[in-house]
């Protein structure tokens, strides 16, 4: 039996504007993933579904393993047209923010979002919720906003309005963020909320292969050349670092997303606990750092610690203002740092050698 996370009195607000809000719009966080795209475009096509005006704002684009989305050529993506995207912000009645916990997660749209007269509702799973909202519903122990989501709706009395298509994209935003149901994934419940979602006819092979099966020649030749030649491991430390210049993704033809997942990589070696991953983002003109760890292992502390990112307590990112050079720099002071911490979950990196 489901056991919902979220009560009547939890979405009670929610309730009422869905009663008098005409125009609803959803936004999620820039570099968006299979949860962030996924969640956002089930909720907008179930607000669609119930007669509402819905749309999905993302900052930027979203990568094209998840392009074969239900609903996913409707996003308004707020790069391409900054004007439209702050009209709707204003005139929306309800903002809905999933995936995000800060209003600097939506990057440019974050002025318009809040200075919008609208009512804001926040759906998420990352620790530390931020302000800017008027309801915040905050549930770190979920694997996903999709979850969450899925939640949401029971509570709000619309599972019935869950179609496939609004299940496949539930399902595949709790399938991305899980890595395929390998982390983040031990609750029963979550079994219980799968198989609720199979029961509308969700075609998960399918969503499997769209998402994991879907790379490039050169993709996969980038993952082998930034395993085989820029990976390096700190073997007395158990962390591994990758790191990848402009250049070197430009000559491995590489496109948003192409990156998503090496960061994980490193895990697989037997001892290696926390792998961090730095890449230049030229468009940006800053430096990207994605962070990993497994156990009690809190690699959203390296991130704060050295970066002032933040995230999960096994899964964090940070951006960083300097070259990739300065960026390792960062990374190679913040390791000998952490080596004379007293901190338990830190010097879990550097006991047990093997
Ligand atoms: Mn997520």
């Amino acid at each position: 039996m489901f056991k919902n996370v979220l009560t009547a009195t939890d979405v009670r607000e929610f309730k009422i504007w869905m009663e008098w809000a005409d125009r609803f719009v959803i936004l999620t966080h820039i570099g968006p993933d299979g949860d962030a795209i996924g969640s956002s475009l089930a909720l907008c096509a179930l607000l669609r579904g119930r007669g509402k005006n819905a749309v999905v704002i993302t900052p930027d684009h979203a990568p094209d393993f998840l392009s074969w989305l239900p609903g996913f050529n409707d996003i308004v993506v707020y790069d391409d047209d900054p004007k439209t995207c702050d009209d709707l912000i204003y005139q929306a009645d309800v903002l809905c923010g999933l995936d995000f916990n800060t209003v600097s997660r939506i990057d440019r749209a974050a002025a318009s979002f809040v200075y919008s007269k609208a009512r804001k509702i926040m759906l998420d799973h990352h620790p530390f919720p931020g302000t800017n909202f008027d309801v915040v519903i905050s549930h770190p122990e979920l694997s996903s906003a999709s979850e969450l989501l899925f939640n949401f709706i029971c509570a709000i009395g619309l599972f019935k309005s869950i179609t496939t298509d609004i299940a496949t994209c539930i399902y595949t935003g709790i399938m991305t963020d899980t890595g395929g149901f390998s982390y983040s994934s031990s609750d029963p419940n979550l079994f219980v909320i799968v198989s609720r979602l199979l029961e509308t006819g969700v075609d998960k092979d399918a969503a499997y292969a769209h998402v994991f099966h879907s790379y490039t020649q050169s993709r996969l030749r980038l993952q082998g050349f930034a395993l085989n030649e820029k990976m390096q491991i700190f073997e007395d430390c158990s962390t591994a670092l990758i790191t990848l210049s402009a250049d070197e993704m430009q000559r491995y033809e590489c496109r948003k997303g192409d990156t998503e997942g090496l960061v994980n990589m490193p895990l697989q070696i037997q001892g290696i606990k926390m792998s961090v991953f730095l890449r230049e983002d030229p468009e940006r003109k800053l430096i990207r750092l994605s962070a990993r760890s497994v156990g009690a292992v809190p690699c959203n502390r390296f991130a704060s610690d050295f970066y002032g990112g933040g995230g999960h307590l096994n899964a964090a990112g940070a951006e960083f203002k300097g070259t990739l050079k300065q960026a390792v720099k960062r990374f190679m002071d913040g390791l000998k740092q952490w080596k004379s911490s007293d901190d338990a979950e830190i010097r879990e990196l550097f006991v047990n050698k093997r």
